[in-house]
């Protein structure tokens, strides 16, 4: 079985409906896949209904956003109840809050003599998400750089022109929501925060002790080296290992579904003990 935990559509900021997403996902050789969209649960009814038509297995699943320590980190909820209403109410909090955001990064372009930012970007976005992924397109759509990691550079990423904090979900809260919903809570992405051993531990320890139950051990983008020490940190806190590849569409990155290095053999996969599904 090849499992991928970690994919987006464009109910938050990936570019493809769900359908389309399982589509490449099945192609890819993909046999079991999460749909991950950022703080929202939108695409799940239509990513269940594509799933059986591929013959493939979803897992439910949302990337939630999180400030810890002043830093934003994500956390993956997997095999969560779509109808639940702590998770639902907890992620409305977080989707308002993005697009009070989005109204402050606009006035913040407006400052660059970017107009109509916001208003622009609503006219991008499918669903009810409103992402930095989302001002990037508009940045290239309108000329104002060349490609979305520019944008980025120039304007999104903390200590660039247009970056606004903002107040996520608490690591107890997600966790909360998640296993209130019935699912599993993992890290996302371990090794792409840019913080120190010492801090990652520290954030995997937290982690741990709020109840946490998996940390992304491999993802895609990744080295080996990068895996192997996400791998050490999973086994050092007792946590079970996801694999997802973070793919957003074939126009925003170079990655693919199902691609991603292998978990060490010696850590246990998040799946260890899920229902072996016939399909
Ligand atoms: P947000 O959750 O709206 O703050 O946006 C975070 C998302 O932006 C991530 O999930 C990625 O999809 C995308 N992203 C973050 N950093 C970069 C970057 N340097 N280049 C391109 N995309 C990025
Ligand atoms: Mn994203
Ligand atoms: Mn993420
Ligand atoms: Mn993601």
């Amino acid at each position: 079985m090849r499992y991928d935990l970690h994919l987006h559509s464009y109910y938050s900021d990936g570019t493809l409906a769900p359908a389309a997403l399982i589509e490449r996902a099945r192609t890819a050789g993909v046999d079991v896949m999460a749909l991950t969209d950022h703080d929202c649960l939108d695409g799940l009814a239509e990513a269940q209904a594509a799933v059986q038509i591929a013959g493939m297995r979803l897992v439910p699943g949302v990337e939630i956003s999180v400030t810890w320590n002043t830093m934003t980190i994500h956390i993956l909820g997997l095999g969560v109840d779509a109808n639940h209403a702590a998770l639902k109410q907890g992620l409305a909090q977080l989707a308002e809050r993005r697009h009070e955001r989005a109204k402050e990064i606009s006035r913040k372009l407006e400052k660059r003599r970017i107009y109509g930012a916001y208003e622009g970007v609503r006219r991008l976005v499918q669903g009810n998400i409103i992402g930095r992924a989302h001002f990037a397109q508009f940045l290239v759509r309108e000329g104002y750089v060349s490609e979305a990691r520019l944008a980025f550079k120039q304007y999104l990423l903390r200590g660039a022109a247009a970056y606004v904090s903002a107040q996520w979900a608490t690591l107890d809260e997600a966790i909360g929501w998640i296993h209130a919903a019935g699912g599993q809570s993992v890290i996302a992405h371990p090794t792409r925060y840019k913080i120190s051993n010492g801090k990652l531990r520290e954030l995997t320890r937290d982690f741990k002790n709020s109840g946490g139950d998996a940390i992304e051990v491999a993802c895609g983008g990744q080295t080996a080296q990068e895996s192997a020490r996400a791998g050490a940190l999973a086994k050092e806190f007792g946590l079970l290992a996801s694999a997802g590849s973070d793919y957003h569409g074939p126009e925003t990155s170079w990655l693919t579904p199902g691609k991603f290095p292998p978990i060490p053999e010696d850590c246990t996969p998040i799946w260890h003990d899920w229902p072996k599904l016939a399909s």
